[in-house]
C-alpha cells in the first residue's frame, strides 16, 4: 500500500480512537506529526483521498445554505411531562402490541442533523428544518470528526444525531470569547448553523447519533440493533441505553436520567422513549405530526415568573452596552435569582420587556438566568429607554448592528473590565490586582493604561483605601513577576476581540516578538489556521492605534 493511502488510513483510526472513542492510542504530537507528513504527501501528489482527515477542517465560508429535501420525513417526537400523560402512551401502545419492549435514552438539547451515505462514502449532512427540508451544512458538519467518511453498509442510508456542544467545552469558550455564549444549545445550533466553517470547528461541537432513519436495504430491525449498527461503523453513539420490558422499568430508567443529567457533560431536557422493534413501530404508525411509537418525556424547566424593577446597562472591556434586568427576588433550582440577561436593546423590543413587566425567567445548566419572555404588563408599566449617552461617561453611544457601544476609551468600566483582564489569572496572573483594586487605582490614582499598571510604586499604592505595607508589596512584586510571563500570554492578556487563549498561541508561533505582530498584515495573519477575517482586521487596526502603543507596558518591547 502506498504511504499515503496508509496514512490516511492510520489518522482515520486515530481520529475515530480520539474523536468517537474519547481514548486516544497516541499522544496529540505524534498525531500532529502524521497529519504533516500526508499533508506533504498531498501536495506533492495532487491527489487528496475521498476519506483523507485534511478535508475535515472546514472550508471557504458559503454565501446561504442550500434546501435539501430528506429522503424520509424527520419526524419531531410528542411530549410528555406528567405522569398521566406517560401512563397514557403506555396504554395506547398495549392496545396494539401484546409485549412491548421499549428503549429509554438521553434527550440532549442541542441541534438535530442528519447525515446521507450512499454506497458507502458521506454525501452530506443536513439540519432537520421542517422535517421535509432541511439546510446543507456539509462544510460545517464536515469539521466535526464524531463520525465516519466512509461506511461499510452500501445501500442508501441516513443516519440521525444531536449536534451539541459539551458544557465544559462551552465553559472554556466563554472564558476567552469577547461575546459568551448564553448557553449550550444556542451554542451548538449557532455553530452549525453559521455560514462560516472556521466558526463551526471554534466551538468544537461533536454529535450524537442515535437513530438510522432511512435504509434503502434494512439491515437493522429494533433501536437496539440500530444502536450497535451506529457504533460498529463508526459514529459516536453516547454509552446510554435502556432495554426496558414493562412502564415501570421505563419509570426507574427516567428517573435514573432525571438524577443523572445533572452530573453529566451535555445540556439535556428529557429521555426519548421508544418502542424497540421496528416492526411494532409500523403497527403504531403516525399521527400528522408526530409518531406513535415514542415519546419524549421532558423534564420541569427550571423557569419561573416574576416582576422587572428595573433595566440597567453594563459597559464590558469593549465598550458594549449590556442591559441587565433587575428582578424582584425568585427561588430558581435552589438559588435567589435577581438579575437576568437580556441580549442588547433589539432583544428587549422583541421580548417586549418592560419596567414593571411579569418575565418569565429560565435558568438551564448555564451561568447567568435569562429573560425568556414577558407573561403580562403590570399597570403603569414603563418601556425602556435606549440609551443615547454611556450611563457611566455620558459620552454619546454609538450603534453597530443591534448592539451600542461607549466609544469613551476612558469610561471607567471600559478600563476597569479591561485592566481586570488583564491582571487575571489566565493573562498575567498579578494576584491581588482584582476589579475592586482596579477601579481605586481608576479614581485615586487616574490609572488607565495596561504601562500605567508598572509604573505603580509605594507612594501611589498607599494612598488607596486598605492598602498596607504587606499588601502593597505583594502586589508590587506580583507586578514586577508578571513581566516574565510568556509572551502569548501578554497578548491574550491585552484583549484584543477574538483573540483567546489558543489564537496567542498561534500568533506567537508566527510572530515571536510584539514588533513582528505589531507589523503584520491582514493577509499575513489569516494564513494562520486559527485567525478569520474579522480577528485579523481587529488585530491590525489594535496596533494601528496610537493609543495602544501609549497602553504597552514598556518591558514588552524586545531589545
Ligand atoms: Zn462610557
Amino acid at each position: 500500500m502506498n504511504r499515503q493511502r496508509e496514512l490516511t488510513d492510520l489518522l482515520n483510526r486515530l481520529g475515530y480512537e480520539y474523536y468517537v472513542l474519547d481514548n486516544p492510542s497516541v499522544e496529540d504530537k505524534e498525531y500532529d506529526r502524521l497529519y504533516d507528513e500526508l499533508k506533504a504527501l498531498e501536495r506533492e501528489s495532487g491527489e487528496v483521498y475521498f476519506d483523507s482527515p485534511t478535508r475535515r477542517v472546514g472550508g471557504e465560508p458559503i454565501k446561504a445554505f442550500a434546501r435539501h429535501e430528506h429522503v424520509e420525513r424527520l419526524y419531531s417526537l410528542d411530549k410528555a411531562v406528567t405522569d398521566d400523560e406517560l401512563s397514557a402512551f403506555f396504554t395506547r401502545v398495549s392496545k396494539v402490541c401484546p409485549s412491548p419492549v421499549y428503549t429509554v435514552e438521553y434527550k440532549f438539547d442541542g441541534l438535530t442533523v442528519c447525515l446521507t451515505y450512499d454506497r458507502g462514502k458521506f454525501v452530506r449532512a443536513t439540519t432537520r428544518g421542517n422535517g421535509t427540508v432541511g439546510e446543507d451544512v456539509t462544510a460545517q458538519a464536515l469539521t466535526i470528526k464524531s463520525f465516519p467518511m466512509t461506511i461499510s453498509y452500501q445501500g442508501l442510508l441516513e443516519v440521525r444525531g444531536e449536534a451539541i456542544i459539551r458544557l465544559s467545552v462551552l465553559e472554556e469558550y466563554n472564558k476567552r470569547a469577547a461575546e459568551p455564549l448564553k448557553n449550550a444549545r444556542n451554542a451548538a445550533a449557532g455553530a452549525i448553523r453559521n455560514l462560516d466553517p472556521a466558526v463551526t470547528a471554534k466551538r468544537k461541537p461533536e454529535i450524537y447519533f442515535y437513530d438510522v432513519n432511512y435504509m434503502s436495504e434494512p439491515v437493522v430491525h429494533s433501536q437496539t440493533e440500530a444502536m450497535d449498527f451506529l457504533r460498529k461503523e463508526g459514529f459516536k453513539v453516547y454509552d446510554f441505553l435502556r432495554v426496558c420490558v414493562s412502564p415501570e422499568e421505563v419509570k426507574n430508567a427516567v428517573d435514573e436520567i432525571e438524577i443523572e443529567r445533572k452530573h453529566i457533560d451535555v445540556l439535556t431536557d428529557g429521555a426519548v422513549i421508544k418502542l424497540n422493534d421496528f416492526a411494532y413501530r409500523d403497527a403504531m404508525g403516525f399521527t400528522d405530526k408526530f409518531p406513535r411509537f415514542a415519546l419524549a418525556f421532558k423534564f420541569e424547566a427550571e423557569e419561573k415568573v416574576t416582576t422587572v424593577k428595573d433595566v440597567v446597562w453594563q459597559v464590558g472591556r469593549t465598550g458594549k452596552l449590556t442591559p441587565l434586568g433587575i428582578l424582584e427576588p425568585v427561588d430558581l433550582g435552589g438559588a435567589t435569582v435577581k438579575k437576568a440577561t437580556l441580549n442588547n436593546f433589539g432583544d428587549i423590543q422583541k421580548k417586549d420587556v418592560k419596567i414593571g413587566s411579569k418575565v418569565l425567567i429560565r435558568r438551564s445548566n448555564e451561568v447567568i438566568p435569562e429573560i425568556l419572555g414577558t407573561v403580562e404588563h403590570a399597570e403603569g408599566a414603563s418601556v425602556v429607554e435606549k440609551p443615547t449617552v454611556c450611563p457611566y461617561c455620558g459620552a454619546p453611544v454609538l450603534e453597530n448592528g443591534a448592539n451600542l457601544f461607549c466609544p469613551n476609551e476612558d469610561c471607567k468600566p471600559r478600563v476597569v473590565a479591561a485592566l481586570a483582564h488583564f491582571a487575571s489569572k489566565d493573562a498575567m496572573d498579578i494576584e491581588g490586582f482584582s476589579e475592586m483594586t482596579a477601579g481605586q487605582c481608576y479614581e485615586v490614582l487616574g490609572l488607565r493604561t495596561f504601562s500605567d499598571l508598572y509604573a505603580l510604586d509605594d507612594a501611589a499604592l498607599s494612598r488607596l483605601d486598605g492598602f498596607k505595607e504587606k499588601k502593597i508589596k505583594n502586589l508590587l512584586s506580583a507586578i514586577q513577576k508578571s513581566k516574565q510571563i510568556p509572551l502569548d500570554r501578554l497578548i491574550f492578556a491585552l484583549g484584543v476581540g477574538g483573540i483567546g487563549k489558543v489564537a496567542s498561541k498561534d500568533l506567537v508561533e508566527a510572530f515571536p516578538s510584539l514588533e513582528a505582530l505589531c507589523s503584520a498584515t491582514e493577509e499575513e495573519l489569516l494564513s494562520l489556521e486559527n485567525i478569520g477575517e474579522i480577528t485579523a482586521k481587529n488585530i491590525v487596526s489594535y496596533f494601528a492605534d496610537e493609543r495602544t502603543g501609549r497602553s504597552f507596558p514598556a518591558f514588552s518591547r524586545s531589545a
